[in-house]
């Protein structure tokens, strides 16, 4: 397919398009661009057409077919890969259609693509409701849906993909489409998982559930020492613990954060992020084991509303740094994993600035996300007790490749513990002999070809975790 970058070119792209076109060397074609990891802002596309509305999608898609251009699609900008604005691409920006519907009575909560998950919880929790999702409030909710979804109510609700009810779509040769169990049922398999190379999705609907808006939230700060004690029990301790409660680990060099011992700054530290959606009089008793597994330097869990929990995670990766990040699932966890990352930490490169560097994150899975069987959707949930990421963040170019070898290097010295199987979306791109895994069995890798041989043929939509690459490659 053809890559064409040049002022000029394109000019005869539809006028009855109603959003707005960005061509390179057009005013506002660099903020057009700008995606949440700054690595790969020299990328060029070749129009960025931002859509008002799926007709304006079915515009984009026929012009791209009609001068053999690629397409890309961007939601929320989040995907780690910077995909979203590929070189030469045709990029479908989805970032303009806001739309957000609920029905308090059924619970059911329509957004249109460009949605970002803090603008989907805002709009859900008015009725005290919540679509179980990710949990930086700035992740586009479509990009999310598409690829699985996971966060803090996975152990309540299971996966987003699991609350998927259907998707309005545009397939790339430009026809309008419902996707649901009971319209292209094999199409919404495929979309529950491995959506980004299939069709583009102009609006989700999910089965929203009454969460809050009173919790309990906030963060335990263990030392090292006490976080491989942690680690130890929790697996022990959560088997006895409601599924409202959730605790994802994240392992890092402490940060300057109030309160915290001056000689433990710049030292590997635990925060376990507690999340509790039950009644707020019962977290004590839901906390149970977990509270006595290890001594903490602080503990700062209090009540909070809903939208201040599920914010806890922001200010860890902010929009505009250099990122790569590296894993996968964990069935489970022991000292050995402990010790392991307190390593990688301590081999991790010199900050680029004063912000931190590079840490290692424990989301914790389980719970809900067994209630399904794997066969039943395309995201896979083999060994998905709990997701384990190295994360790699920096502002120098020059320390790029000091970085993503740090991330290679921690997910080589944690791979003999993890699933094959994964999750499509929190990771940097392996390439296709592990796409081909990811997805969990060969039976499923067919399936996810022969929906991508059916519904993008040419591989029109060849910038994501590419399956058709992947596929040739076998
Ligand atoms: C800071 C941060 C925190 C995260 N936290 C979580 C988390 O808690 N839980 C979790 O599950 N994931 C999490 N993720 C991963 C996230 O789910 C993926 O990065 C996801 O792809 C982001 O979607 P987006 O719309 O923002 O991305 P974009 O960059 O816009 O798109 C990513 C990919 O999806 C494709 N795509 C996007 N929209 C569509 C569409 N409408 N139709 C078809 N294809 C589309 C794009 O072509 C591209 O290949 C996090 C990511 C970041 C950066």
């Amino acid at each position: 397919m053809s890559n064409i970058s040049s002022p000029g070119d394109l000019a005869d792209f539809p006028a009855s398009f109603k959003g707005a076109v960005f061509r390179p060397g057009d005013d506002g074609y660099a903020a057009a661009k700008r995606l949440w990891n700054a690595r790969r802002s020299d990328q060029m596309p070749a129009l960025i057409a931002r859509a008002a509305d799926p007709d304006d999608v079915v515009v984009a898609v026929g012009y791209a077919a009609e001068h053999d251009l690629t397409i890309a699609v961007r939601s929320g900008g989040h995907g780690v890969d910077c995909a979203a604005m590929a070189d030469g691409a045709l990029v479908v920006d989805l970032s303009g259609m806001k739309g957000t519907e609920v029905d308090p009575e059924t619970g059911r909560a329509t957004i249109e693509a460009g949605v970002l998950l803090g603008e989907m919880d805002a709009a859900t929790q008015e009725h005290g409701l919540v679509v179980p999702a990710g949990t930086v409030s700035d992740t586009g909710a479509a990009g999310l849906a598409l690829g699985g979804g996971i966060g803090h109510l996975t152990r309540s609700f299971g996966a987003t993909v699991d609350n998927l009810l259907s998707i309005e779509a545009v397939t790339v040769d430009g026809r309008k489409l419902t996707v649901s169990a009971d319209s292209e049922p094999d199409l919404f398999w495929g979309m529950r998982g491995a959506g980004h190379n299939l069709v583009i999705a102009t609006s989700l609907t999910f089965q929203a559930h009454p969460v809050g808006p009173a919790v309990m939230s906030g963060v335990i700060v263990y030392p090292a020492a006490e976080a491989v004690k942690f680690l130890a029990g929790i697996d022990a301790a959560m088997t006895r613990a409601p599924r409202e409660l959730s605790i994802p680990l994240v392992m890092l060099p402490a940060p300057p954060l109030p309160g915290l011992p001056q000689e433990l700054i710049g030292t590997p530290i635990l925060l376990a992020l507690v999340i509790y959606t039950g009644p707020p009089a019962g977290y004590e008793e839901a906390m149970g084991e977990v509270g006595a597994l290890a001594e903490p330097v602080a503990n700062l869990v209090k009540p909070s509303s809903w939208l201040e929990a599920n914010s806890l995670v922001d200010p860890f990766e902010p929009t505009g740094r250099r990122y790569h990040s590296a894993g996968g699932y964990l069935p489970r966890l022991d000292a050995e994993v402990a010790k392991l990352a307190l390593e990688r930490l301590e081999a991790a490169p010199p900050p680029t600035g004063p912000a931190t560097g590079c840490m290692i994150t424990f989301p914790m899975l389980g719970g809900a996300i067994f209630d399904r069987d794997e066969d039943s959707t395309a995201f896979s949930r083999v060994g998905a007790e709990w997701l384990f990421e190295a994360i790699a963040m920096w502002d120098e170019e020059s320390a790029d490749d000091a970085y993503a070898a740090w991330a290679a290097d921690t997910l080589a010295a944690m791979w003999p513990r993890m699933s094959l199987s994964g999750y499509v979306n929190l990771t940097a791109d392996r390439g296709p002999e592990w796409l081909r895994q990811v997805y969990g069995g060969a039976e499923k890798w067919e399936r996810i070809v022969a929906l991508k041989r059916k519904w993008d043929p040419e591989n029109r939509l060849a910038h994501n975790k590419n399956v058709l690459r992947a596929a040739e490659e076998d």
